[in-house]
């Protein structure tokens, strides 16, 4: 191929969260989408199978490798076009950090894409299996994507509705699993009002009313809103919630063992170790604990007779009464 720099015997544990794999017989880097067009047809031309991967966050490879080309997306780029005052288009190349893009569209103050913060990969990758966290996904803000379509032989755009998106799935992941190479994809989203923007989100889920327990999760996704309180009230206000108004008598939260913020925000709130879950999650190239927190009733009320945050206004005026 002119110009592009095909590599032999590439090890596949550089392109996997798990660091694993065997070798891919031939892998190169493409930077724009005529040397996608031209690495897929080289390989045709060869009788050889042909992959678009992204960060290999989402890979196991076999240990017995793969045998054809790997095209490692490397298509970098970011535009956005305010529509009007409220809405805001973003393209944005499929090679780019996903979690950078989102960063940045919240540093500018736009939302739709802020619960899909440190979710690891590229930008390309997010249609594949439609990505999402805290009830937000990709198929709310996807206008469509830019692809390389291996049948016709061309860039083709294909709409949302197109997309055949469903609960962490979509076309690319199924009927049409490695027929088209995402190049772009573009975003509508969201300028916050009066200059405020969403910093993350607390959530309580998996909420058993007879029984009477819930999980909670809190998330912040910038840098800017850790280390002020906000986790540990967002996580108050969600216990608030869970004690007076559902009536449950159980709270349960899992964290990772690095994530000393979040582990401060639980007992800052009075939860209690109750285990680890040992090296039960992969991230960053290595495995790591989960701890399981957790309050009762009696100690989310003690806790609130003791709080000295009261004067938050979280709490109600007869706390721990
Ligand atoms: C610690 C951790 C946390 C995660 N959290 C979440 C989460 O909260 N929510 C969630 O939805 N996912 C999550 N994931 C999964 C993962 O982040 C996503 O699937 C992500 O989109 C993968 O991006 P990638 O660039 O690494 O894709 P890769 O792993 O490189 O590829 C994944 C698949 O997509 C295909 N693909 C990649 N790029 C393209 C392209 N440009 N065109 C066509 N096909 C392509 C590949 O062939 C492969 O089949 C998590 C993964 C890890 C390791």
């Amino acid at each position: 191929m002119q110009g592009m720099d095909i590599r032999q015997n590439e090890p596949l544990s550089k392109h996997s969260t798990m660091r694993l794999g065997g070798t891919a017989a031939y892998a190169v880097d493409v930077h724009a989408r005529n040397e996608v067009q031209e690495a897929a047809e080289w390989a045709e031309a060869r009788n050889l199978p042909v992959l678009m991967i992204g960060a290999g966050s989402n890979i196991v490879w076999r240990d017995d490798g793969f045998p054809g080309l790997l095209i490692i997306n490397q298509i970098m780029g970011y535009e956005e076009q305010q529509e009007d005052g409220e809405n805001c288009y973003i393209a944005v190349g499929a090679g780019e950090n996903w979690d950078s893009i989102v960063a940045r569209a919240a540093a500018k103050g736009l939302t739709g894409i802020e619960a899909l913060s440190l979710i690891p990969g590229t930008a390309g990758a997010t249609p594949v299996q439609n990505v999402g966290a805290y009830g937000q996904e990709i198929a709310q803000t996807l206008v469509g994507v830019e692809a390389y379509d291996r049948q016709t032989k061309q860039i083709v755009n294909i709409q949302n509705i197109d997309c055949g998106f469903g609960y962490r799935t979509s076309r690319f992941k199924t009927t049409d699993r490695g027929r088209f190479f995402i190049t772009a994809i573009t975003l509508l989203i969201q300028a916050t009002q009066n200059g405020s923007a969403p910093v993350g989100f607390v959530r309580i889920h998996g909420i058993h009313l007879v029984e009477r327990f819930a999980f909670v999760e809190t998330a912040l996704g910038e840098t800017t809103s850790l280390r002020r309180g906000w986790g540990v009230e967002a996580t108050r206000l969600a216990l608030a919630y869970a004690m007076d108004t559902l009536d449950l008598h159980r709270v349960e939260a899992k964290v990772y063992a690095y994530n000393v913020l979040s582990i401060n925000a639980l007992r800052r709130n009075g939860f209690h170790l109750e285990g680890t879950l040992r090296e039960a999650r992969s991230y960053d190239g290595r495995r790591w604990d989960v701890l399981v927190y957790s309050i009762l009733e009696s100690e989310m009320r003690a806790q609130r007779a003791r709080d000295h945050f009261a004067p938050m206004g979280l709490w109600p005026a007869d706390a721990g009464t």
